[in-house]
């Protein structure tokens, strides 16, 4: 037997080695194996037990692991241990323990919980990743290097507050230019230098509740997580230049702009941990935002559970083809990779209760353990199939970090801003209808789609506003929405009256917003025809060259438009001024896509998604049915073989409740 030489589908996750003892690990490697695991991530956590004291290392044991998963031919990332620093550093060096936002300096403990600017923190962890580096970087089961784990702590430290000036000085120069892009003279906030500036915290209420320098913190906060990543990812690099080096985002995304931190990896790795009340669309939203953080290209899933988390309110048990579902979702949005936290459940600690491949009763006879083998034996037959391969989108939805935080930071209309569910109402009719989805960067070539949709385009930067002029004017759909082109990248007002930059190329101008009430609505209207129900917010709008497509059917602004649309150049730019109700909302997009011939995959009912991937081999077809009952495809007429079963089918099929079918087009 030989390590397989070609791409493969990456399958397995978390390792925790320095739980168990040598008679455990042996028999849970046998059961990974068995269960068609090839790749492992360790030692995570394992900090404490590599560096007992202040630079001496101890690695044997992990040395004799590695040697044992070599033994059976399975691969790994290296993780450098640095979320997890020993307790003696904290002791030694309470700098390098955090501050949290009510200004208390914490206590050593907790997972991720350092200062990411502590110079003694990046001392010890450019030190580890070092003699890491050395020691492994030739080892034949290497297939590459994993630092720390799930960035994100916020941290308000007077060394934070130190580097926090000094990034200020970078990016404003002088104290009159951030006086002047802060508009501090609301207020009378101004400052006369750098050092009067602090931090956004509970002891500040001005900052804590400014929203430009909340904005301006968060994305210092993401600016030095980039540069405790790159600490130890240099040296990683330069041990192995032709490994990829990357670390695993949290599922909780918005702590850290990833467009903006990707970029500094050579992959991204994402963990996904959907919520048993997730609409399956929400998590393939998430995939498809990952992939748009990696450039388009196929990045990696690295954790997902095989079955209960433990940190929700309930955790439920996954459904029998859960699993499996999840993990194809993941392969048909673009992950190379299929991997879990966690190998073997703690018998231990915070996450005692989180499900894990290999269950405390320590041997394959679970329900879970086979569930994942037949997943291990189908994604191995599938082998390098699809790895690699992209998704050609024709529609793309326009995401940034920035506009979120400045969204969810800002105080009014309403306090029910949630960006992130917000975009999904507009992803949601798409997945629905099975059309494939880019999610669009400000910085991104517009040029490559038909049709473009802006939720809640709230801060106009990188010159979007004139960007998406252009695209309309040379023939572009433009969908854009209610909260759109009020604020610059300092959240000022400062285009006059909203849209903005895309007055023109919408023609209209918002006068007034008015903020519902959860339990208040208003109609959609088309003369006497009520079309549905609408809410959240509902701007009365001024047309100056869009006429009214629809209009509110109540309150003093009835009659007053809520869809419009204009025609600008060659394309057309359309304006809904509330949110509507999913049907509305779905017909809608169903005649944006008609007008410029963007068609689904395929046609189907009932709850399956349908995505597409493409690289060498050709074109791959996922189909996914996470509804309780048969649902029906229709392939028209190409011939399609299934990759699972080598089964030829055509025209109209049906995938049985909870089924997956990974289909390639046949060429008579
Ligand atoms: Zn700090």
């Amino acid at each position: 037997m030989s390590y397989i030489s070609k791409p493969y589908i990456l399958f397995g996750g978390d390792f925790n080695p320095e739980q168990w003892d040598r008679q455990t690990l042996e028999k849970d490697l046998l059961l990974l194996k068995n269960a068609g695991v090839n790749t492992l991530t360790l030692p995570v956590f394992a900090w404490a037990k590599m560096e007992p004291e202040e630079g001496r290392y101890e690695f044997d044991w992990l040395d004799e692991i590695l040697d044992r998963i070599e033994a059976y031919e399975m691969k790994y990332f290296l993780a450098t241990p640095t979320c997890a620093q020993p307790a003696w550093m904290s002791k030694k060096y309470p700098e390098v323990l955090p501050v949290d936002i009510a200004g208390r300096k914490r206590t050593h403990g907790m997972r991720v919980f350092f200062c990411y600017n502590s110079p003694k923190y990046r001392e010890r962890a450019a030190a580890i990743a070092t003699v890491m580096a050395e020691r492994y970087k030739f080892r034949k089961g290497l297939s590459g290097w994993h630092v720390a784990n799930e960035y994100g702590t916020y941290c308000y430290c007077e060394n934070c507050q130190k580097r926090f000036r000094q990034w200020l000085v970078e990016r404003y120069g002088t104290i009159n230019s951030l006086n002047e892009h802060w508009h501090t003279t609301f207020w009378g906030r101004q400052v006369y230098s750098f050092d009067e500036v602090m931090l956004p915290t509970e002891l500040n209420d001005d900052y804590r509740f400014n929203p430009t320098v909340q904005l301006d913190y968060m994305r210092f906060v993401t600016d030095s997580t980039i540069e405790c990543y790159e600490n130890e990812a240099r040296i990683l690099k330069k041990a192995r230049p032709d490994l990829p080096v990357f670390t695993n985002i949290s599922g909780y995304i918005k702590k850290l702009n990833q467009f903006k931190m990707v970029p500094h990896m050579d992959v991204a790795g994402w963990d996904n941990y959907p919520w048993p009340t997730d609409d399956p669309g929400f998590p393939a939203m998430k995939h498809d935002i990952m992939r748009a953080a990696n450039g388009g290209k196929s990045y990696y899933v690295m954790e997902q559970s095989p079955n209960q988390q433990n940190w929700q309110p309930y955790n439920k048990i996954k459904r029998p083809g859960e699993v499996r579902r999840i993990a194809y979702q993941g392969l048909a949005h673009g992950s190379d990779s299929s991997m879990f936290f966690q190998m073997h459940q703690s018998i231990a600690g915070q996450e005692k209760f989180h499900g894990a491949i290999i269950g405390r009763n320590g041997d394959g006879n679970t329900r879970i353990y086979r569930e994942i083998s037949e997943l291990g034996e189908e994604l191995a037959r599938l082998e390098d199939r699809f790895v690699g391969g992209r998704t050609q989108a024709e529609v793309g939805i326009l995401f940034d970090w920035e506009n979120w935080w400045a969204l969810e930071l800002t105080s009014g209309p309403t306090k029910d801003m949630d960006y992130l569910q917000e975009v999904f109402r507009y992803y949601k009719p798409l997945y629905d209808m099975n059309v494939p989805v880019d999610m669009v960067h400000y910085q991104d070539d517009l040029s490559k789609y038909k049709v473009l949709i802006a939720p809640m385009l709230y801060m106009m930067k990188d010159h979007i506003g004139e960007k998406l002029d252009q695209f309309v004017k040379d023939g572009g759909v433009l969908l854009a929405t209610y909260m759109t082109g009020y604020a610059d990248e300092n959240d000022r007002c400062v285009f006059g009256a909203y849209p903005g930059p895309l007055r023109k190329a919408l023609g209209l101008w918002v006068e007034e917003t008015d903020a519902l009430r959860p339990e208040e609505e208003n109609t959609v209207c088309i003369g006497d025809r009520t079309l549905g129900i609408c809410g959240f917010l509902c701007d009365l709008v001024q047309l100056e060259t869009a006429k009214a497509e629809a209009v509110y059917g109540q309150d003093f602004y009835a009659d007053r438009p809520v869809i419009t649309s204009n025609k600008y150049g060659r394309g057309r730019a359309w304006y809904i001024a509330s949110r509507l109700e999913y049907k509305v909302l779905k017909q809608l997009i169903k005649g944006l896509l008609k007008s410029r011939r963007v068609e689904p995959l395929f046609e189907s009912e009932g709850q399956v998604e349908i995505a597409v991937r493409e690289n060498k081999k050709g074109k791959t077809y996922f189909l996914i049915n996470h509804g309780n009952e048969t649902a029906s495809v229709d392939l028209g007429a190409g011939y399609y073989g299934n990759l699972l079963n080598h089964h030829t089918m055509q025209g109209e099929i049906f995938i049985a409740a909870g089924d997956v079918l990974v289909l390639m087009p046949v060429h008579n």
